[in-house]
This record gives structure tokens, sequence and C-alpha cells, in this order.
């Protein structure tokens, strides 16, 4: 069966990558681009969709995630710093699943493993997570989610730098010894193999919200 995906920001820096992902795709085709410098509203593309993608802006996502859910369309939402909470209330009462993930990048998400794990054996931790200055929310979602994770208070320090796409540092302190995890992404492309196995696996969940990609990858 071919999944048809539609994308909310399409135009975007995210939104682009997924379209191009989603083409490339044998089992999907892309039903349609949403964004507002494409004169193009989300409830336009929902009819002829199966699954929306949203990786658009914090005060867009849950709007989104609410009309595509109230017309019973799945939802993979990428976008960061959004209320979390205001779309379990509307996903919990929908006919549609949602999936989010503060970080669709296997090697992020490995990240965040190990540093729960080395957090239980180490006295202290900070993260420092570096992204591109366009990047409207800060601290990033995948460092709030890592120090969710962790054990004990880990601060979070915010770089913004062109030249940066998303990476992120882990450091752990005790005598004498540190140990820093480090995560690197060089391209946009780096997401979208957790993009596609989200799309691929949400209508199936057995929950109607479920947040994390290591949901989807481990038990
Ligand atoms: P971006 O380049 O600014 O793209 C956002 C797009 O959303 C723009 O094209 C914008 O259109 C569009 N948009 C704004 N309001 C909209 C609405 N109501 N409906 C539909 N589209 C709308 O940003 P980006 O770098 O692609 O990042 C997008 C989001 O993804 C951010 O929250 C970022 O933190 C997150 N992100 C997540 C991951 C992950 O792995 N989960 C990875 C990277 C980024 P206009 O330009 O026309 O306003």
């Amino acid at each position: 069966m071919t999944l048809r995906v539609a994308v909310a920001g399409a135009a975007g820096r995210m939104g682009q990558a997924v379209c191009a992902a989603v083409e490339a795709a044998g089992d999907m085709t892309l039903a349609g681009r949403a964004g507002p410098g494409l004169g193009t509203a989300v409830e336009e593309v929902l009819d002829g969709c199966d699954v929306l993608v949203d990786f658009t802006r914090p005060d867009a996502a849950v709007p989104n995630a609410r009309a595509a859910l109230g017309a019973g369309r799945h939802v993979v939402i990428g976008t960061t710093g959004f209320d979390l909470e205001a779309l379990r209330e509307i996903a919990e009462k929908a006919d549609a699943n949602a999936f989010v993930a503060p970080n669709f990048a296997i090697g992020a998400v490995l990240l965040m493993r190990f540093a729960a794990e080395a957090s239980k054996h180490m006295a202290a931790a900070e993260i420092v997570e570096y992204h591109h200055p366009a990047k409207l929310d800060a601290p990033s979602g995948t460092a709030k989610r890592t120090a969710a994770l962790m054990d004990g208070d880990v601060p979070i320090h915010s770089v913004r730098l062109p030249g940066l796409v998303a990476d992120q540092d882990v450091i752990l302190g005790d005598v004498a010894q540190t140990l820093t995890l480090r995560h690197v992404t060089t391209d946009r492309t780096s997401f979208m193999p957790g993009v596609l196995l989200a799309v691929r696996r949400v209508g199936e969940l057995p929950d109607r919200l479920t947040v994390g990609l290591e949901r989807l990858l481990w038990p």
C-alpha cells in the first residue's frame, strides 16, 4: 500500500528535506505541500493524505495537529518548543494517532540513551547544544528531553551560530575524570530515516500520542 504523505512547512529547511525524502521513498507519495509562503493552508492538503508531517513553528504545530487529527489523519510532528500537554488533550479525543520526536536522528536518540545510563554512575553533568541561528526555541527540545531522561539536575547551555545544523554534547564529571558524549549532524538528511520510519509506523501505534523515536527503535 502506498502511503499518501502531506507536509506542513513544506517550504522550510526541514520541510523541503522531508518532501524530497518522501518522493524518493518507494512506498510513499507526496500528497501535498502546505505553508504560508506556498499559499496553501494545512486544511487544504488533508483530504488527500493519510499522514501529515509537521515541521513548522512552535505556535503552528498544535493548530496543525488539531486540524489533521480532527480530519482523522495521523500526524508526525518534528516541530519543537510547543505545548505537548495541549497536543495530548487533543490526541486523546481523536480518531487518529500523533507521533512527536524532538530529534529524528538515530545518533541523537542513542546519545540520549547513553547519557541516561552514564548519569546513574557519574556525579554531575551538563549539556551544551549547538544550532543554526534561525532556530526559534532555546534550549532545544532534544536537550530538554536528554536532561529529563538523566539522573540529577542537568543544566543546559545553548549556542546559536552560523555554520551549525544541530549538535549536542553531554559532559559528565566525577572525581578526576570527565566523559563527553557528542552527536554531530552535518546535514538535514540525518533526520530523514527517522521521519520516514515514523510515517510508516504512526498509524499502527497503540497510543493516541507517542513521544520519542526510541519508542519505535527498541521495546
Ligand atoms: P523553517 O526553515 O523556518 O521552516 C518552517 C516552515 O514552516 C516555514 O516554511 C514556514 O513558512 C512554515 N510555517 C509557518 N507557519 C506555518 C503554518 N501555520 N502552517 C504550515 N507551515 C507553516 O524551520 P526549520 O529549520 O525547517 O525547522 C522547523 C521546525 O523543526 C523547528 O521547530 C525546528 O526546531 C524543528 N526541527 C526538528 C528536528 C527533529 O528532528 N525533530 C530537526 C530539525 C528541526 P513561511 O516561511 O512561509 O512562514
